[in-house]
């Protein structure tokens, strides 16, 4: 089967336990969970029994130890994941407002993520890779856009595959070269990911329409919008498929993007068609809203499988 690999953030994720609970006051709060979107990305392809690996950087704490054993017990390859003594790992406090927006207190680049780098680990895992998924929240610094970008250059040199989800997290994306990045991604990838709003950041079509079609006569092999609830839609050059989102009771929104990600790049990795490969990933991003913390509702393939099964859709 083939590899998968992704390289940036990886964090723990402090959550406010009442919606509309300020950070400004103190207040009761749940974790920590292990997160940081490249992390559950992979964490989540690899409970579907695809191989991947992640290249990042944790601290020599419990922090960094909670996502290294996660990762490790979901099937991931952690050989890429350096530890630093010194710097602690990355964290992400989040409070949900009460229109269901999020408000996020991030530590990434001045924590152990921000040392992330190509080092004889990554080198060796890239060996052995055939696919990479860029997160564009793990372009937050000229360094880690540095990794990303070699970690492209690497596998598309032997005819491997790129997918890209901009994630966009404007509290973490102030890198100067980060448009740039967005940009040199986006032209590589073979698959795009984009969710709301994220699609007319790289075309200046108005509607949804013009803007694949302008996005899909760049290159790209397909897109694939996300439409939370509703499920998603699929384009390529033959037209679209669309496939309904599973009917849940969302308890948190955190993770869902990347699990659906994950899910979808694994499938079309083994060749799914994209009705298939959209209805595992619409599970696994339905599985992922029903928990609180962003890695604790992803589940594997027989439990998924198990999950369509019985679920209904919306
Ligand atoms: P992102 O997390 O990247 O912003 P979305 O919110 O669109 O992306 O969620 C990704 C996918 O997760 C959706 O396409 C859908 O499959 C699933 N999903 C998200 N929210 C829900 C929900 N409330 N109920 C069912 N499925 C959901």
């Amino acid at each position: 089967m083939r590899k998968l690999v992704s390289a940036g953030e990886i964090l723990v994720e402090i959550m406010a336990e009442r919606i509309g609970q300020s950070f400004l006051e103190p207040g009761p709060l749940l974790g920590p969970y292990p997160s940081g979107a490249p992390a559950i990305f992979i964490g989540q392809a690899a409970a579907l029994g695809q191989p991947a690996g992640l290249i990042g950087a944790v601290g020599d704490d419990d922090f960094g130890r909670l996502n290294i054993e996660r990762l490790r017990a979901l099937g991931a390859d952690v050989s890429a994941i350096a530890v630093h003594k010194g710097h602690a790992t990355g964290t992400a406090f989040v409070t949900y407002r009460a229109d269901a927006s999020r408000h996020f207190v991030f530590n990434i680049r001045n924590s152990a993520s921000g040392l992330i780098e190509t080092d004889g680990a990554a080198t060796n895992l890239l060996a052995s890779a055939d696919h990479v998924h860029v997160m564009g929240s793990s372009l937050f610094s000229d360094r880690a856009i540095a990794v990303a970008l070699s970690a492209i250059e690497t596998v598309k040199a032997k005819g491997g595959t790129v997918s890209f989800d901009p994630n966009i997290r404007r509290e973490i994306m102030q890198a100067s070269g980060m448009r740039a990045a967005l940009d040199h991604v986006l032209a590589r990838a073979d698959i795009f990911l984009p969710s709301g709003e994220e699609l007319f950041l790289f075309s200046s079509a108005k509607d949804e329409k013009s803007a694949v079609d302008e996005l899909l006569a760049r290159g790209l092999s397909c897109i694939v919008l996300k439409k939370g609830a509703a499920g998603a839609v699929y384009h390529d050059r033959n037209g679209a498929v669309a496939s309904s989102g599973f009917a849940v009771d969302e308890v948190d929104p955190t993770g869902a993007g990347d699990c659906f990600g994950a899910a979808f790049v694994s499938f079309w990795l083994r060749g799914a068609a994209p009705a298939e490969a959209l209805r595992i990933a619409n599970a696994c991003g339905a599985l992922a809203v029903t928990r609180k913390g962003p890695m604790e509702g992803i589940f594997p393939l027989e439990a998924v499988e198990a999950f369509i099964a019985t679920g209904n859709t919306q």
